[in-house]
């Protein structure tokens, strides 16, 4: 499979996502039974994942996607990330924040504490894929559907370049 200039091979078919994803909403289930949790989708890879993740959650529940927005701040150390999208009532809740993939766990790190800050209950993370770096770190995701090593994905909702987000199956690039 091309995309632009780089071929990819399928990885993970949709039947295994499938299951995985249900495997994963019965471990939320379980965990969650006696709360509402607020599910926080990571605009924008992480849509696909989403929509099959909440169609097995069989328990009261909130979706809000959220956004990360990078801009150049005034410091000089660089690039800032800020969520947007979110709205006030997230005090004093359950958050679970749903990401495609964390490779080295600084945009999931910048997000739990900002949700902190916000004065969330409790802040976990579900994670369809989790890279090698992120492992190594021991960032805290409590749930995790596929390790990875370093290879680049794309696929049901990871692009290259604007490409790929709307294949089923998820594929690794070939000649990394
Ligand atoms: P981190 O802050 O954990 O290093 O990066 C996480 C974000 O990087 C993900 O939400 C995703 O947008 C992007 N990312 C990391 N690895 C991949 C990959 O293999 N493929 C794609 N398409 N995006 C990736």
């Amino acid at each position: 499979m091309k995309l632009k200039d780089l071929t990819f091979k399928k990885l993970l078919t949709a039947d295994r996502i499938e299951k995985k994803v249900a495997a994963l909403a019965r471990q939320i289930e379980e965990d969650y039974q006696d709360k509402t949790p607020v599910f926080l989708p990571i605009l924008n890879g992480s849509f696909m994942f989403a929509s099959d993740l909440m169609k097995e959650i069989n328990i009261p529940c909130r979706v809000s996607f959220v956004k990360i927005s990078s801009y150049s701040g005034t410091v000089s150390t660089g690039q800032l990330k800020t969520l947007i999208g979110h709205d006030e009532s997230l005090f004093g809740t359950d958050i679970i924040i749903v990401e495609d993939i964390v490779d080295t766990g600084l945009t999931l790190q910048k997000i739990s504490d900002e949700l902190k800050d916000l004065g969330a209950k409790s802040v976990e993370c579900v994670a369809l894929l989790r890279k090698q770096p992120a492992r190594e770190k021991n960032i805290p995701i409590r749930y995790i559907g596929f390790e990875l090593e370093h290879e680049f994905v794309v696929g049901y909702g990871l692009d290259y370049d604007g490409l790929g987000r709307n294949l089923r199956d998820v594929y690794s690039r070939v000649g990394e």
